[in-house]
């Protein structure tokens, strides 16, 4: 693919630059040396940015004029976000919604759901979450226990669902549910979009390692969900899982977007402490910063390459993992590079008010290469459906899921 703008592409990021400027006072700004902000402290601001931003055509442009968007191309959305992280504007607070809860509404949802979420989802009026990891299924989700079982017009919930991201600011969340234990595992789901406010639901913040506390564990007790509310069929919550899912992969380090500080900081970062180290370290730190600078471009390029078979084909497939997987090694190599040329400072600077963004990155990188898919989950994915190698042995395909693991309720 060719790097620079076609003209087009020039005049777009002409407007959106113009745009930015224009709405710059309505806008949260990261301050100098801030790499993130924090949902639960500025909540506010954050949806008011993503209104403005929405009422000026910056938010979903790729999804169809019809749902709120712009109908525009995958290449406008990485100018856009090449943009605002230009402008040091933060990233979305409804992210997950605009890449994984809202492309799979389009998806799967009937057309009152469609009406009723999008538009709100893209402005924030809204803000979603998506509910499928539970404390016993992650990698192995379809194993999950969280029932939902029908009750006239309503479904009744029960169970826990924990690693939820943004669920304690959320208003809605796609929620993967067992309805039929006695099918096999992957058979028996069905997805939901849940009322984050409806009677029942409990939502418990948890604290990562880097000090935020970004994701939650939720708890449904009785929770009741119109029927109305179901997304795609009962027992095809499978296939809609995989719809998300594949968006997902997309959305984290997919399509050339860095994960984690930019490349172009660490080298910035390196002019400034490689001669204040000592030689020997120095050498050490030179080596780590030349392979994370490789891998990081390396990423950064197979992203681009990703994007324009995006652009041409639209569905992600498969290899959606090998763009995830790339994008989450190189943060890990810039951001460990970034800790080596701190030196000892590395340790008071985790800890002060000082500049802290190389330790707190390395802190928040793991956690990256296990949402959406842990590092060997993707692996396995990529030997077998890209690769076609033989499949991992999986003794719990076929069976019922209730012969394997009791179902249901809160553990
Ligand atoms: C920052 C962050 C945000 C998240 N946000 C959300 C969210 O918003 N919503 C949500 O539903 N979930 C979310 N998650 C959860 C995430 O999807 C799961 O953590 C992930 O799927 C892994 O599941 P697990 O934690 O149960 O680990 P496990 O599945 O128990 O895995 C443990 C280890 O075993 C390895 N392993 C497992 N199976 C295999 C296999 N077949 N072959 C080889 N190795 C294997 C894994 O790679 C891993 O190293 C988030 C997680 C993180 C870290």
């Amino acid at each position: 693919m060719d790097f620079d703008d076609s003209p087009d592409e020039a005049a777009y990021r002409a407007r959106v630059r113009d745009l930015l400027e224009q709405h710059a006072d309505e806008l949260l700004h990261l301050a100098p040396g801030q790499e993130g902000v924090d949902a639960r402290r500025q909540e506010p601001e954050m949806r008011r940015t993503q209104r403005v931003l929405a009422e000026a055509g910056l938010v979903g442009v790729t999804w169809p004029r019809e749902y709120g968007g712009q109908g525009g191309t995958l290449v406008q959305q990485a100018i856009i976000a090449q943009e605002l992280a230009r402008a040091r504007v933060p990233g979305l607070i409804n992210h997950i919604g605009i890449g994984m809860c809202g492309p799979t509404v389009i998806a799967h949802g009937s057309q009152d759901q469609r009406d009723r979420y999008l538009a709100r989802l893209l402005r924030a009026d809204d803000v979603w979450c998506q509910l499928f990891s539970e404390p016993a299924s992650g990698s192995d989700l379809a194993a999950l226990r969280t029932t939902a079982v029908r009750d006239g017009d309503e479904w009744v919930v029960n169970g826990q669902k924990v690693w939820t991201t943004l669920a304690h600011v959320a208003d809605h969340g796609i929620l993967l549910t067992r309805t039929d234990p006695e099918r096999p595992k992957h058979a028996g789901l069905t997805m939901f979009v849940v009322d984050m406010h409806a009677p029942g639901v409990t939502v418990r913040p948890l604290r990562q390692m880097g000090g935020q506390a970004d994701f939650n564990e939720v708890f449904f007790d009785d929770v009741r969900i119109p029927d109305s509310e179901r997304l795609g069929e009962p027992g095809e919550g499978w296939r809609v899982a995989l719809t998300t899912l594949m968006n997902e992969r997309v959305a984290i380090g997919g399509a050339g977007g860095d994960i984690g500080l930019p490349v172009e900081a660490l080298v910035a970062h390196a002019r400034d402490r490689l001669p204040e180290l000592a030689a020997d370290r120095q050498v050490l730190a030179r080596q780590a910063v030349g392979r994370a600078v490789v891998a990081a471009l390396a990423a950064r390029y197979t992203g681009y390459r990703r994007l324009t078979v995006l652009s041409q084909n639209g569905i992600p497939g498969p290899e959606a993992s090998a763009g995830k997987l790339a994008a989450t090694e190189a943060a890990r190599l810039v951001s460990d590079a970034g800790v080596r040329l701190l030196g000892d400072e590395a340790v008071y600077a985790a800890t002060s008010d000082g500049d802290d963004r190389w330790p707190r990155t390395q802190a928040w990188i793991p956690g990256i290469a296990i949402a959406g898919g842990t590092d060997q989950v993707l692996r396995n994915i990529l030997g077998e459906r890209v690769l076609g190698l033989p499949p991992e042995p999986r003794s719990d395909k076929t069976a019922a899921f209730s012969a394997g693991r009791p179902a249901g309720g809160r553990r």
